[in-house]
Order: C-alpha cells, then structure tokens, then sequence
C-alpha cells in the first residue's frame, strides 16, 4: 500500500512485564460513574444511565510522562480512572460474557480542561474541547486480565504526595462487564479499544511542576508531571 503521506506511528500502551506494547485503536470514556463525584458534577447519580465521550488514541501517554499543561485552559483537572482494554471483536455483549473481552486493565488519568467542559455544559455544545486534547489520556503500564472482573478495590490519585481522591471500585454505578454491555451497543468494540471508566470525588486543578500518581491496588499505578504550558 502506498501513501501520499508516512502513516502515522500506532498509539501505544506500554505492558507490565513485556517488551510489546499495546497498540490503542479508540478511547472511550464513560462519565460520571461514581455517586459522589456526580453529585459533585451537579448530576444526579440515581437517574441517569451511562453516557459516554470520546478521546484520540493517540492521547494516550506512558507513566513517566512530562504532559506539558494544554493550552486553551485556566483549569486543568485530573481524575483517576480504571481502564479496560479490550481484547477481542464485539457487538451486544451480554454482561456474563463481557470477561472474556478484556485484554487487560490499567490506571489512568482522564486529564479535563475543566473551564472548557463547563462552558460546553452550558452552551449545550460537545465536550471534545474539554476532553479530547494532546496527551489527555496517560495510562499505567497495563497488566493482562486474569479472567475474573476487578469490580473491587482502592483507586487513588495524589498531588505532590497529598491523596485527593480515594475510593472503591465498588462504588460504579456502572461496573465494569455493564459499561463493556454499554459500549457493545453502541459501536463494535475492535481489539485495542480502551474504556476509561469514570473517576471517584475529588477531582482538582493542577500546574505546571506538579507530579500527579495514583493507582488501583491490585492493577497497577501511574505517574504523571505537568510540564510547562503547551502552544497548540
Ligand atoms: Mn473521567
């Protein structure tokens, strides 16, 4: 096949325990799938069935990555997140299926321009702005599924080694085999789909010099620095 330009390079995720990567097709994201970080949002965490945003793949980042703070924005936000990487092709999965789809989980930051999703909130205008910007999406080295669904354990997230958000896995509203459901029946999730799957309260700004880590116990962690601010 020839191009009239290089291709670009696949988007990858670095594996625990391997020299190959994971190579990332799509990013989806779901929002507000914990109670108490929707009722911080101003939603509703009772009445409302998931809903979902999206993000380039290559947004993703390895641990260890300088993120220089993105321009457009006074208000950069972190929220820790379980991912799910899919593993395998498929539409209307059934929830007791869903398993067997994950390739591997990781802990990830699903990096908000905060200003810029508030006022497409308000402006009834896509969250893209806010959401789908340069290395928006770093993720820990991934860990291979064991078979069984993580649908417990802590999730963590510190700035300069002060905890700001702490919860349970056990506290989605969603879990992890209904939002994989979900996202089935809305688009054919293909091997390399990653799913964010919603962040615990306490979500923050952060600045440039900050160091940004947290994890999942029992999957791994990630570490972040916000570098100075980026031209687009
Ligand atoms: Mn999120």
């Amino acid at each position: 096949m020839a191009y009239v330009l290089e291709p670009p390079q696949v988007a990858s995720l670095a594996v625990s325990g391997s020299k190959a990567r994971f190579p990332v097709r799509r990013i989806f994201c779901v929002g507000r799938n914990y109670a108490a970080h929707a009722r911080e949002m101003g939603g509703n965490p009772d009445r409302e069935p998931p809903f979902f945003f999206t993000k380039p793949a290559d947004a993703v980042a390895d641990s260890g990555a300088s993120i220089p703070y993105p321009p457009l924005t006074q208000s950069l936000h972190y929220e820790i997140e379980l991912v799910v990487a899919i593993g395998k092709a498929g539409s209307d999965i059934a929830v007791e299926n869903a398993a067997s789809y994950v390739w591997g989980y990781g802990a990830g930051i699903d990096l908000t321009r905060r200003d810029l999703q508030d006022e497409a909130k308000k402006l009834a205008r896509p969250w893209d702005w806010g959401k789908a910007f340069d290395l928006s999406a770093p993720c820990g080295e991934l860990v291979p599924a064991n078979g069984a669904l993580p649908d417990s354990g802590r999730i963590w997230l510190a700035v300069n080694g002060e905890v700001r958000q702490e919860g349970d896995l056990s506290e989605m509203i969603w879990p992890i085999a209904d939002i994989i459901r979900y996202t089935s029946l809305s688009v054919g999730l293909r091997p390399g789909d990653l799913i964010f799957t919603g962040t615990p309260a306490g979500v923050g700004p952060i600045v440039p010099g900050d160091r940004v880590a947290g994890g999942v116990d029992g999957i791994g962690g990630i570490e972040i620095v916000i570098g100075e601010r980026a031209a687009a």
